[in-house]
This record gives C-alpha cells, structure tokens and sequence, in this order.
C-alpha cells in the first residue's frame, strides 16, 4: 500500500501545477491504496471522483510542489469524507440517557458496553448501568456481569427466558429508579444480518427510546462495512458508530465507507481488550492510517510549523532515505519541545502507537537524556551513527562527557537505527535497512 501511494506522489515530481493530465495516474494509484485498504468499490469511486474534480481545480501555490499539494487534498478529503471533526456521544435532556449497542456477533459489542461505561464514568463522571440484553447464551450474561464487576458498574441481567425487550423496559426502569445518568444496552448479535436479529433489535429500541443507537463494527470487517452499516442504518436508523480491534492489522478502511453510506459518524475506537482501550475517533488521525503513511505526512507537517521550510524538507528527504543521523534527532527533539505538547508528536513518530501520560513523561525525561548525550558528540558522529556502533571507546568517551552510562549510549545508538528501519520500512522503500550489532 505504502509504496503505491509513494509511486503516486512521484509520479509529480517535476511537474509545475495539477492538471487533469497529470493526475490520471497518480489517482489510479490512490484508488489501488484505497482498495487494498478495504474502503469499499463505490466509496473509493466517489472519494476518487471528488478529489479528482478538487485538484485539477487548485491553482498553484507559492512554494508548495503539486505532489504536495495532491497529498494534501487527499488526505483533506478523507477527514472530511469521515466527519471532520470528533464527534461527541449525544446525552438526553432527562436521566438516563440510553445506548442502545447493536452489531454482529464477536465484533466487541459486549467488551464495548464495559468499556464505554469505564470511559463515561472515568472521563466525564457519569453514573452507569449496563443491561445484559444478548439472552441467546448464559455465558454472554455472564461475561457482561464480569465485566461490569471489573469497570465497577452495576448490571441489569435476567435469565435466558426473558424476551430481550422485556430485559430492556426493566431495565430501564431499575435505571431511573436508581437515578443513573446513562443506560448502556447489550444486544445479541448474528453471524450475518438475518432477519430475527433485526426484528429484536426494533423492539428493543422501540422499548427504549434511545439518544444513541450506536453500531459496533469490527475494523477488520473489509469491503462489506458498507453494506453492513446501510442495513443497520436503514432498518433500525443508528446515530453513530463505535470501530472495535483497530488495534488489529487493519487499515482501517472501513472507517472511511460508515460515515459515507450512513451519513452517520463514527464517536468512538477500541484498540484492544483492556477496559482503558476506548477512546474518542480523530478523522485525522484515521485519514494517515488509511493512507498508511499518514504517520510519516503529518509529522512533517507538523514539524513545518516549527522549522524553516528548507530544514524540513531536508528532514523529509532523509525520513525517506532512511538518512536521518544524529543532527536530525536533535534537530526533531528541538522542533517537538517547541511544539509544546509531547502527545500529539509522539502519536505520530513511526511505530510509537497509543501513547499514555506516564510514557509521555517518560519519554520528555528520556529526551533530555539523548540531548545531553548527543550534545558532546563531535559532528562526524553525528552525522555517522556508524562510528558510535563500531567503536565502544567512543561510546565510553561520550558516557563520560554527557555524564551518562555505557549502557544509556549503547540504547541511543540502537535506537537511532530502529527510527531508520522503521521509517524506512513505513515509506515501503524497496529494501529495508538493518540494524547493526554494536562491537565491543
Ligand atoms: P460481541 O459478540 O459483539 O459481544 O463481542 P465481544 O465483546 O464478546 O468480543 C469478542 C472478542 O473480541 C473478545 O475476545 C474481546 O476480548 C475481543 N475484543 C473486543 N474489542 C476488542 C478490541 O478493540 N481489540 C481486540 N484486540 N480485541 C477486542
Ligand atoms: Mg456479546
């Protein structure tokens, strides 16, 4: 995927402005981008034709290289095609608000509801009620009042022989009796859409009334998201989605066909099986995940803002050359400290993934390290990490200057060649960098 992107935006190179011409060929890339990133055939036609229309239409811009230019509408559009900006969960006028989980079977649904649950009571300090609304197997009752144990949250459950929307009218009910602020319901989800599951999910929400009727999708789903979130949207009507496993290998494309074919938005993403792995959905962010080297595109961004233009480029060369050196990761750590905020550039740094606080302290804490290290290197080291890897008298002599031990250099030098492969291996460079065992 990467490397068909990367072909796209060569393909400009030395061209002046954007014409109808020239982008034939780099949009036929895209569109292959886009498919093996499991957006669906008739989203990536329709993304493919607007974007089309978008560029051919921009005019050039002072210092900015049409390849630039083209990967920036792309990536704008795919934002925009996913909602822009986040979308909060919608709370009632009256307690409790009701969310109502609907989805096929095995996508999250059940580890959703205690998730969800955990996050609205840890970040916004709302009162919680789960409703165990999947009768089909105990063991799926079981589970939720498992979970609501773990998250500290009560759960409404009956046994299997009650009808899921009886289930939901007492539970609602125990819900405002107990005055809590939102009412979270689990429902039994199918292999495939069937019939029985849609019907019960009708009652159930007809029960229900709820403020969000939320679509939990698996983000391995692939080509099928779409049809899968028309159904639901056409027959139940949903307000929004929730994309579970994105912890997973997928790209994500999915993401890009809901909002598209439901009009709907996606609120929330899982990212793995601990209670914690909920957070709120960054189109943005989604955007460079899609792309697949979204990663690298808005670091540079990012790092524009702060360095001259030429410095920044240079850093974009190197990133692609897997030249980067010494100088570049000062040069970097500079730029992030004038950034201010560690967390947003640390999302974006190749193969760093979800960061939390404490790793963000950790890693500030562990910069001022590297600087120090870095800083009584001579300029020949900096610019050939080699030098460090070969020679341990070296690695001794800047241990001692920088005030740090043998070992703390050995883990800066190593680290310097994973950035390199990393980021070599992101831009689907043809052959992949190695990392050098360090000599004694
Ligand atoms: P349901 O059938 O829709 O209720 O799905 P469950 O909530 O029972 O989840 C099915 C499986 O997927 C369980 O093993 C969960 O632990 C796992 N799971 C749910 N969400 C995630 C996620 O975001 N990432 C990963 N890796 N696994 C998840
Ligand atoms: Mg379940």
């Amino acid at each position: 995927l990467t490397s068909g992107l990367e072909n796209a935006w060569n393909k400009l190179k030395g061209e002046e402005v954007l014409t109808k011409e020239n982008i034939v060929e780099p949009m036929k890339d895209i569109r292959r981008a886009l498919l093996e990133a499991d957006v669906s055939l008739p989203v990536v036609r329709r993304f493919v034709q607007s974007v089309s229309e978008e560029a051919v239409g921009v005019g050039l811009i002072r210092g900015v290289k049409p390849d630039q230019q083209l990967v920036k509408i792309v990536r704008d559009e795919l934002v925009k095609l996913m909602g822009g900006e986040v979308s909060e969960l919608v709370f009632g006028k009256s307690s409790p608000t009701v969310i109502l989980l609907a989805g096929l079977q095995g996508v999250g649904k059940t580890t959703v509801c205690a998730k969800l649950a955990n996050y609205l009571k840890k970040q916004q300090g709302k009162s919680c009620m789960l409703v165990a609304g999947d009768v089909y197997r105990p063991a799926a009752i079981e589970q939720l009042v498992i979970l609501g144990e773990q998250v500290g949250v009560p759960v409404y459950a009956e046994g299997t022989d009650v009808k899921p929307s009886e289930i939901a009218r007492k539970g609602l009910q125990e819900a405002k009796r107990q005055n809590v602020d939102v009412l979270i319901v689990d429902t039994a989800g199918r292999l495939q859409i069937d019939k029985g599951m849609m019907d019960e999910l009708k009652d159930v929400k007809k029960v229900l009334n709820p403020t969000e009727v939320l679509l939990v999708v698996d983000a391995m789903t692939g080509q099928e998201a779409a049809a899968l979130v028309t159904t639901f949207n056409v027959e139940i009507g949903i307000t929004g989605a929730i994309l579970t496993k994105l912890d997973g290998d997928s790209r994500g494309g999915a993401a890009l066909s809901v909002k598209e074919v439901s009009g709907k938005p996606i609120k929330l993403v899982g990212r793995g099986e601990r209670m914690d792995d909920l957070e709120p959905f960054y189109p943005d962010r989604m955007a460079g995940r899609i792309l697949g080297m979204g990663d690298v595109l808005s670091f540079v961004e990012k790092a524009q803002e702060v360095m001259r233009q030429e410095d920044a480029e240079d850093l974009q060369k190197k990133i692609m050359s897997a030249k980067f050196d010494f100088n570049d990761f000062l040069k970097q750590t500079r730029a992030v400290a004038r950034m201010g905020s560690m967390t947003r550039v640390l999302g974006m740094i190749p193969g760093m993934g979800k960061v939390t606080p404490a790793q963000i302290r950790e890693a500030e804490k562990s910069l001022t390290i590297m600087e120090a290290m870095i800083e009584v290197m001579s300029p020949e080291e900096r610019e050939k990490p080699e030098l460090l890897a070969e020679s341990a008298v070296r690695r001794k002599r800047i241990a001692q200057e920088s005030g740090k031990t043998e070992q703390q250099v050995s883990q800066l030098v190593a680290q310097l060649f994973q950035m390199r492969v990393r980021m070599k291996n992101l831009m689907g460079a043809m052959e992949g960098g190695s990392i050098p065992a360090l000599s004694n």
